[in-house]
């Protein structure tokens, strides 16, 4: 069974007016996952429009993959759902994808990154933009094209996190080669899907907003699995997400007028 929700929400990209059919059974977290991804892509839609109407077109185009080295952080539910759609695959996918991430693993641990990645993903707080610039860094530097890559394209388009959709820059795809050295012009992420699905999760358990890196994400959601399987009514869930993401836009605005009036 599902509800339709008509939402209407302010951003500061502008409204969403959006309808969502959200499953009005007992569902697991990751039930909530595409509906939040939907609002996050319609709030960008509006923000890239604003963008492309001020002269400002993201440059970001299919088979520029620069940013795919990149550190990608999930939320938990997000790990589970990337972890339960790589179960749907057909066996010689999962095999080839199981493989690549334990090679990368291998090669994480060699330099002494998976170690700090696990840490992180176990932290008993939530960590801060500040605890994760080194180790961003360190991972950067390594040029890992993402364990999803293939031929500069992304094979896991429809399932990808929230981070690398919320990624668009209109400054020259160049300055991407080097994205610690050269600046770079990010189009503003009115909803930040992963905080507010993180922020369920850390009210749903009471455990911080965990950030796992993709590299670790399989293994993480498979030690996890018996929380993974936990369900809640899906109306409730799906209300929590809102609420969640209603305070991010909040917060925004406040930031927004507290920078106009400086
Ligand atoms: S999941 Fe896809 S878009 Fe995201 S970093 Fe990997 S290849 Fe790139």
């Amino acid at each position: 069974m599902r509800e339709r929700f008509e939402i209407a929400l302010n951003t500061p990209a502008g409204q969403i007016t959006s309808s969502v059919d959200v499953p009005t059974g007992f569902v697991p977290v990751s039930a909530i996952v595409p509906l939040m991804r939907r609002l996050g892509e319609e709030a960008q839609a509006l923000e890239v429009a604003r963008s492309i109407e001020s002269g400002n077109a993201p440059s970001c185009q299919k088979g520029c993959a620069a940013c795919c080295r990149m550190l990608v952080p999930l939320s938990a539910p997000e790990a589970f759902a990337l972890r339960d759609w790589v179960r749907t695959r057909p066996s010689e996918e999962q095999e080839r994808i199981a493989h690549r991430f334990s090679e990368a693993k291998v090669r994480l641990m060699s330099h002494g990154i998976w170690q700090q990645l696990s840490a992180l993903c176990e932290a008993p707080l939530t960590i801060t933009d500040e605890a994760l610039d080194g180790v961003n860094r360190m991972y950067y530097a390594l040029r890992l094209p993402c364990l999803f890559l293939e031929d500069e394209i992304c094979t896991i388009y429809d399932e990808r996190p929230a981070a690398c959709r919320e990624l668009l820059v209109t400054s020259p795809p160049m300055h991407c080669e080097d994205l610690i050295k050269n600046p770079i012009d990010p189009v503003s992420v009115p909803i930040q899907v992963s905080t507010v699905l993180g922020l369920v999760w850390q009210e749903l358990t009471n455990a911080p907003t965990r950030l796992i890196p993709l590299p670790l994400a399989l293994e993480w959601a498979d030690r996890y699995e018996g929380e993974s399987r936990r369900t809640w009514k899906g109306d409730e869930l799906f209300d929590q997400a809102l609420d969640k993401t209603w305070r991010f836009v909040s917060q925004s605005f406040a930031r927004i007028s507290k920078d106009s009036d400086k």
